[in-house]
C-alpha cells in the first residue's frame, strides 16, 4: 500500500547498537528520524522512515545466533524462567519463535494475535488481540518488564515499579516513544488440545447476546467458561469457505442458501476449550454444557479437535496456500475499528447490511472486549463502553477487473464506513489507527492526547521515532537530506 526509501536499514545485534544509532541521531545537528520495523505488516507505512534510518528489528536474532560463539547469540534467544512463569525475548522476536520456545517448557504465553509471524515490539506497540483478550486482557496487559531505548538513545528498564511513566507510554504507544529491545512475558502451563467450534446465526441479536455472555464468563474456572472468543460476518458464500475458514471445507462445505440467512447477512461463533490429559474426560461434558446456554441455527455446529500450537498457528496455514496462488502479495486496505456495545447492532444495520453490500472481498471479524481487561494507563485507545467490539475488515485488493475488488473500491467503503459512524455518533476507535493530520490524532486521543502528547516532549523530544505513523513531525524535517551515515559498532548499515 505504501512505498518510500529510508537512507539506510540497521540490523542490530544487540540492544546498544540500537542505543548507540539513537543517541548519534539525537545528537545530531541536521537531525535523523529512525524507526523500528518488526516484520513490517503495518499496512499504512508505519514502520517506515523516509530519508530516515530503518532498524530491522526482525530477523536479527537469527543472524546472531548462526554465530554460536557469540556472546550475543546467546543473549538473543528467549529465555525461559519455569519457576517465576516469563520468558525474556528480544523485540524483535517473532511470536512464533517465542511459542515454540517457551513450549520446550511445556509453557506458552497466555494472551495472542491470530497470525503469529509478527513481532513482539509490533504488536505490543498496538496492542496485540485475538479470541483470548476478553479473558487475559490484550497482549499488552501480559507484560511484566521491558527493555526501551528512548529517543535520546538511553537504554532503560521499565515495569509497573520502575520507571513506569516509560513502560505504560510504550505498550500501545505506535513507536513514539521508545524502541523495545527486550520484553518479559507472562506464561501459564501449555494447554495440550483445542476443541475448536463454529455455530452460526441468522439473528444478530441473538449473536451478539451470545457472545456478550461468553465473554462474561471470564474469571471463572476454566471448566466453567471458553477460552476462545470471536466471530465473523458472512455476507456471500464465496467468503464462508475462504482463506479464513478453511474449517468448513472441503469435507462440510457450508451453502448459505440451505440457511435462512437474515437479510442475507449471517455471523458465525467461533470458540474454543483448552485441554489436556486431566481433562480430556470432561471436555465434551463441559462443550454441550455450554452450547446448551446459547442460542445458535440448531444445524450448525461445526467442530474440529487440534493440537494447541496447529490452532494458535492456523492463520500461517492460510498464508502458505495463498502464497501458492499469488494472493497474498497484495494490496490490503484492512480497516480495524472498536465499536461501543451499545452501537454495535446499528453498525450492523448501516454496515454488513448496508454499505457493504453482498461482496466483501475478505474475512470480517466481530468480538467483543471486557474494557476492565485493558490498563487505562497505556497509550491503546479504547471506546469508553465497558464491553466493546473489535470489527476488522480484512479484505484483499484484486487487479481482476472487477471495480467492487479494486483497492479504491475498498478505501472508499472504508471512508463510508467512518463518515457513516461519524454522522450517527458512534463513537469508534481505529485499532491500528491510521491518520494523515494531528488534528485526527487529537480527535483519536479525546482526553488521552495531553499525556501522549507530555511523554512524547519526555521520550522523544525531537520527534524522530517511528515517523511512519504521522503523529509528529521531527523538527527538522527539511534537513534529513544532507545526514551523513553514520557507523555503529558489532552492527551493519546497509546504505539503501
Ligand atoms: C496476517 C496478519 C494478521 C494479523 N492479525 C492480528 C491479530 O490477530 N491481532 C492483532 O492485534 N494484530 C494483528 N495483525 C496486525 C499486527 O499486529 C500489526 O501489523 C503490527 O504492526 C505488528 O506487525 P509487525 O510486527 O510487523 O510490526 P510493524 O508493522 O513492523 O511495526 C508496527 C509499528 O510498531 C513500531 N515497532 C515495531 N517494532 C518495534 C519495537 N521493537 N519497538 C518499538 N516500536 C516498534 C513500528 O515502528 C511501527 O510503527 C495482523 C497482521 C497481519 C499481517
Amino acid at each position: 500500500m505504501t512505498r518510500t526509501k529510508p537512507q539506510a536499514v540497521l540490523h542490530p545485534a544487540s540492544a546498544e547498537d540500537v542505543a548507540r544509532l539513537i543517541q548519534a541521531a539525537y545528537g545530531s545537528a541536521q537531525g535523523l528520524t529512525v524507526s523500528a520495523r518488526g516484520h513490517g505488516h503495518s499496512i499504512n507505512g508505519q514502520a517506515q522512515a523516509t530519508n530516515g534510518v530503518v532498524i530491522k528489528m526482525s530477523g536479527s536474532r537469527e543472524r546472531t545466533a548462526a554465530d554460536q560463539t557469540s556472546a550475543v547469540a546467546a543473549a538473543a534467544r528467549p529465555r525461559v524462567s519455569e519457576r517465576e512463569m516469563y520468558v525474556d525475548v528480544w523485540g524483535g522476536e517473532l511470536w512464533i519463535e517465542v511459542l515454540k520456545a517457551t513450549l520446550e517448557h511445556g509453557l506458552a504465553p497466555k494472551s495472542w494475535t491470530d497470525y503469529l509471524y509478527l513481532t513482539v515490539g509490533g504488536t505490543l506497540s498496538n496492542a496485540g488481540i485475538s479470541g483470548q483478550t476478553f479473558n487475559h486482557g490484550p497482549q499488552i496487559a501480559n507484560v511484566q518488564e521491558l527493555d526501551v531505548v528512548t529517543g535520546k538513545g538511553e537504554l532503560l528498564t521499565c515495569s509497573e515499579e520502575k520507571n513506569s511513566e516509560l513502560f505504560h507510554a510504550v505498550l500501545g504507544g505506535l513507536g513514539q516513544f521508545g524502541i523495545i529491545t527486550r520484553a518479559r512475558i507472562a506464561l501459564e502451563p501449555a494447554p495440550q488440545r483445542v476443541r475448536w467450534i463454529r455455530v452460526l446465526y441468522s439473528n444478530f441479536s441473538s449473536f451478539t447476546k451470545d457472545q456478550e455472555f461468553l465473554i462474561s464468563l471470564h474469571g471463572l474456572p476454566a471448566s466453567q467458561r471458553v477460552d476462545y472468543v470471536e466471530g465473523f460476518v458472512i455476507v456471500d458464500e464465496g467468503l464462508i469457505n475462504n482463506w479464513r475458514s478453511s474449517f468448513f471445507s472441503p469435507r462440510n462445505p457450508v451453502k448459505l442458501s440451505s440457511i435462512n440467512a437474515d437479510e442475507g447477512v449471517l455471523y458465525c461463533l467461533e470458540i474454543t476449550k483448552n485441554y489436556d490429559e486431566s481433562t480430556a474426560e470432561t471436555i465434551d461434558q463441559e462443550v454441550e454444557g455450554l452450547l446448551r446456554k446459547l442460542d445458535f441455527i440448531p444445524t450448525s455446529v461445526f467442530t474440529t479437535d487440534l493440537p494447541y500450537v496447529d490452532f494458535l498457528d492456523r492463520v500461517h496455514k492460510a498464508e502458505l496456500k495463498l502464497r501458492s496462488k499469488g494472493l497474498w502479495d497484495v494490496p490490503h486496505p484492512w480497516f480495524n475499528l472498536f465499536v461501543p456495545k451499545s452501537r454495535i447492532s446499528d453498525f450492523d444495520e448501516g454496515v454488513f447490511k448496508s454499505i457493504l453490500g453482498n461482496k466483501t472481498s475478505g474475512p470480517i471479524l466481530i468480538y467483543p472486549m471486557n474494557k476492565g481487561k485493558w490498563d487505562q494507563r497505556s497509550s491503546a485507545m479504547t471506546p469508553d463502553e465497558d464491553v466493546f467490539y473489535l470489527v476488522a475488515l480484512l479484505r484483499s485488493a484484486l487487479d481482476t477487473g472487477d471495480e467492487t475488488q479494486s483497492l479504491e473500491y475498498l478505501m472508499h467503503q472504508n471512508r463510508q464506513i467512518l463518515r457513516f459512524c461519524a454522522n450517527a455518533g458512534i463513537k469508534a476507535k481505529q485499532y491500528l489507527p491510521h491518520y494523515t493530520t494531528q488534528q485526527e490524532w487529537v480527535d483519536h486521543f479525546g482526553d488521552k492526547w495531553a499525556q501522549f502528547h507530555m511523554r512524547k516532549m519526555e521520550f522523544d523530544p525531537r520527534h524522530i521515532l517511528a515517523i511512519g505513523q504521522r503523529i509528529f513531525t521531527p523538527s527538522f524535517a527539511h534537513n534529513t537530506k544532507n545526514t551523513k551515515p553514520i557507523n555503529t559498532h558489532n552492527s551493519i548499515i546497509a546504505s539503501s
